[in-house]
């Protein structure tokens, strides 16, 4: 597809003009943190940042949403569909892993068997403009080791990458290419790929961090009732930290709130790190403790996602490493796992 250059001092300008049309959602600062945010009118977007404090996956899976109302009537109870609207919205420059947790949220949502037609919606009404990691990256950065690489397009319909003194734009979907007339006319020579693809070389040697992810599955495996897991949770606060800020988690509880003869139904993230996530009416808690929990989550992202979708369901963002309060390191967990015999 083609590739057009424009001009590195251009880049907010574009957000602006898009945010006329659009809904779009940025990277802006809010005190030292950088969060995605809806830009708001003359807003600013920061993109000098080498990742956000929270995943962007809010936009197609939102901490809470209304799935349906309901009332209660003398003839019975009368439902309705809550109204699945989603805005005409840009995602613009979200982080390559990021963007990768969206092709891998997809599987989910998006499978032959279950549509999940809330997520569906705002997702194709949504075209995500990704912008390559150049810069060093932060220590806890291992998208290279869960398939990934800072300079990639991945869940992308638009790919820019800093070359200097322009940025290269990729048009990758068909949906990406709609935006062109928002990136000037220059088109990319070949000396402008050639830098590319160096830049993209030395930003993937740039990742020091890299665990052995791809090496755990057939441990996993066979290792359900291994004592390791009893040495792994020990630390866990169960706060739930590392599950929120994760771009790919994506457990929710479905729950219903009502006010007289009025209900709503109302789906909301949940967490595997929960003593309540898998409490039963009964009483009955089939994963009894932290030992249990913190093995679903290993399992789910490394295990039952490659079984189920043929992918690791992490990106190596690291945030669940810059976020957990006790220092509890998923990368470490990794290593001792794949040291099992
Ligand atoms: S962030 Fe750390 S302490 Fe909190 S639930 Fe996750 S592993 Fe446990
Ligand atoms: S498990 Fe941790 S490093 Fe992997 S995608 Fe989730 S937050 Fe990022």
């Amino acid at each position: 597809m083609e590739k057009r250059l424009i001009k590195k001092n251009t880049l907010t300008g574009i957000a602006g003009k898009m945010a006329d049309e659009f809904k779009v959602w940025a990277p802006v600062k809010q005190e030292e943190n950088v969060i995605f945010s809806p830009l708001e009118k003359n807003e600013q977007p920061f993109f000098a940042y080498l990742n956000s404090k929270n995943a962007p996956k809010q936009i197609f899976f939102p901490h809470t949403e209304t799935l349906m109302k309901y009332t209660s009537t003398p003839k019975g109870m009368v439902f309705a569909a809550e109204e699945n609207k989603a805005d005409k919205t840009v995602l613009f420059g979200v982080r390559p892993c990021d963007a990768h947790s969206f092709a891998l949220l997809d599987m989910l949502f998006d499978q032959e068997k279950y549509k999940d037609q809330y997520y569906i919606n705002k997702r194709n009404n949504t075209t995500v403009i990704t912008l390559a990691c150049v810069e060093p990256p932060y220590a806890t950065c291992f998208c290279t080791s869960v398939d990934g690489e800072p300079v990639d397009d991945k869940g992308a319909d638009i790919l820019i990458t800093d070359i200097g003194d322009n940025y290269l734009v990729e048009f990758v979907t068909p949906k990406g290419e709609k935006l062109a007339n928002y990136f000037g006319e220059t088109k990319a020579d070949a000396a402008a790929e050639t830098k590319k693809k160096e830049i993209a070389e030395k930003a993937k040697q740039a990742i020091k961090s890299k665990i052995p992810a791809h090496e755990i599955k057939p441990i996993l495996d066979v290792n359900f009732e291994n004592p390791i897991w009893a040495t792994i949770h020990g630390k866990c606060l169960a706060c739930g930290t590392c599950t929120w800020m994760c771009p790919t988690c994506h457990c929710f509880d479905i729950s219903d709130e009502v006010k007289g003869n009025d209900g709503v139904r109302i789906r909301s993230w949940d967490s595997c790190m929960f003593p309540l996530f898998t409490k039963e009416t009964s009483g009955h808690n089939p994963r009894t403790s932290q030992k249990e929990r913190w093995r679903q989550r290993v399992m789910h992202k490394f295990k039952y996602y490659v079984d189920n979708f043929n992918a690791i369901a992490c990106v190596g963002c690291g945030r669940c490493v810059m976020s957990c309060p006790v220092n509890l390191d998923i990368r470490k967990v990794v290593e001792d796992i794949a040291k099992i015999k």
